[in-house]
């Protein structure tokens, strides 16, 4: 199945899809994002990764940040932080640049590597997006996280990729439906940006949007 322009779906939400579907559906279907401290941080490092000129030469490296991704297969696009382009003869011909370059993608992230598997998702569905782009074979990338400050490799494999064609599926399945998932409480909730919105109580009473436009009504 190919994906057409008005289809597709950001990138970044797959991060948060594998995180909860229920906050995917929050963010992406209601629109209900709350700013809170863990988010703030997120963006200044994000935008760090942002700062400086787009593209950058050292030696035998170049460096391109926030490069615009998209894949009419998996049907997502979105923004990568950087992508290295490492000289190499596994690489391709770049335009304007003698030699063959090989695509390594970098995401930045906060705070520490995490026991789910979200951010290696997203950065494997951004390599997935350069390869359908630039017809290669991108076999790893890394993350680079806030604490500490260092990269973690990540290899592509055949299961993270499988992964990623799943979630992005279901995401779209969802997305047609206009589907909001009901709550369902873990110990992911602590760790949930959204989770003085998303409260047990809220799924009861029907989506957020009407929660808070009761809760609105008996204020005034
Ligand atoms: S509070 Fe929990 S159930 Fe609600 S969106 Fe966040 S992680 Fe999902």
């Amino acid at each position: 199945m190919t994906y057409c322009e008005e289809d597709l779906l950001p990138l970044s939400g797959l991060q948060h899809f594998a995180f909860c579907r229920r906050q995917w559906a929050l963010i992406h279907l209601e629109q209900q994002w709350q700013e809170n401290l863990r988010t703030v941080e997120g963006t200044l490092l994000h935008q760090r990764a942002h700062d400086a000129s787009l593209r950058e030469r050292r030696g035998d490296l170049l460096i391109l940040r926030g490069l615009s991704v998209v894949s009419h297969t998996l049907g997502l696009s979105g923004q990568c932080d950087v992508v290295e382009f490492h000289a190499s003869p596994e690489g391709i011909p770049l335009h304007g640049e003698e030699g063959l370059w090989l695509p390594f993608p970098v995401e930045y992230k906060r705070g520490r590597p995490k026991a789910h598997q979200a951010d290696e998702l997203q950065l494997c569905a951004q390599a997935m997006c350069l390869e359908e782009m630039l017809c290669c074979s991108i076999p790893e990338g890394a993350l680079f996280y806030g604490e500490p400050r260092r990269r973690t490799p990540v290899a592509f494999s055949p299961e993270l990729r499988e992964r990623v064609r799943s979630y992005s599926d279901e995401m779209h399945q969802f997305y047609r439906r206009g589907h909001t998932p009901k709550a369902k409480p873990s110990k992911s909730c602590n760790a949930c940006s959204l989770k003085d919105l998303c409260l047990p109580q809220l799924t009861r009473r029907g989506s957020v949007s009407n929660y808070l436009k009761k809760a609105m009504e008996e204020l005034i």
